[in-house]
């Protein structure tokens, strides 16, 4: 095998070396009896933040795994006093990998803290904001932010990525039962996502 062809293979498997790691905090989310969702922030090949769903721990609805991983990195970038400018440059070459599409709130922030690149699992079907109900990675969608918002600047998006241990995981949780989900609901035994 020549050099180039291994080049791309490896290139090829890139993004599922940084999916364990995501899978990794979506199985501890599941352990945990939150809705299964976890995620990495990468920067230069290298994990710096992950994040994984805690919204019935925090019992905050707001607590997705990419706020999580994006909130640790600001808190971080904080206490080193950056500034926005260069919070700004370090988002721009990061990568977030996660296990279900981001929600229509996660992919605002994520394109408003302007993230390169976003991997994804599964669909998100209900509130998926990476082309499933809105497409807030494209910057077309800049528009739906006026009005003095922080208008966001897209970002490069791939989904299906091991996209059926991300569904078998979801199935899992809703198998067992959400603690959390309303009494009308339970169990839910065939949804596949939050
Ligand atoms: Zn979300």
């Amino acid at each position: 095998m020549c050099i180039a062809s291994l080049y791309f293979i490896l290139l090829d498997m890139y993004p599922f070396f940084f999916f364990s790691f995501s899978y990794s905090g979506a199985k501890l989310a599941l352990d945990s009896l939150e809705v299964p969702v976890g995620c990495v922030i990468v920067e230069d090949g290298k994990v710096i933040a992950s994040g994984r769903n805690r919204t019935n721990e925090t019992r905050n609805a707001t607590r997705h795994a990419e706020m999580e991983a994006i909130d640790t990195l600001l808190e971080q970038w904080r206490e080193k006093r950056l500034s926005t400018s260069e919070v700004a440059e370090i988002f721009s070459k990061c990568n977030l990998y996660v296990t279900c599409e981001p929600c229509i709130m996660c992919a605002a922030a994520l394109s408003i803290v302007g993230i390169e690149e976003v991997f994804y699992g599964c669909a998100n079907d209900k509130f998926g904001g990476c082309g499933s109900i809105l497409s807030l990675h494209s910057s077309s969608s800049e528009a739906l932010m006026s009005g003095g918002v922080p208008q966001g600047k897209g970002f490069k998006c791939t989904g299906g990525i091991m996209a059926s241990e991300a569904v078998s995981l979801f199935r899992n949780f809703y198998e067992q039962g959400n603690p959390n989900a309303p009494k009308p609901h339970r169990p839910l035994t065939h949804q596949a996502i939050q």
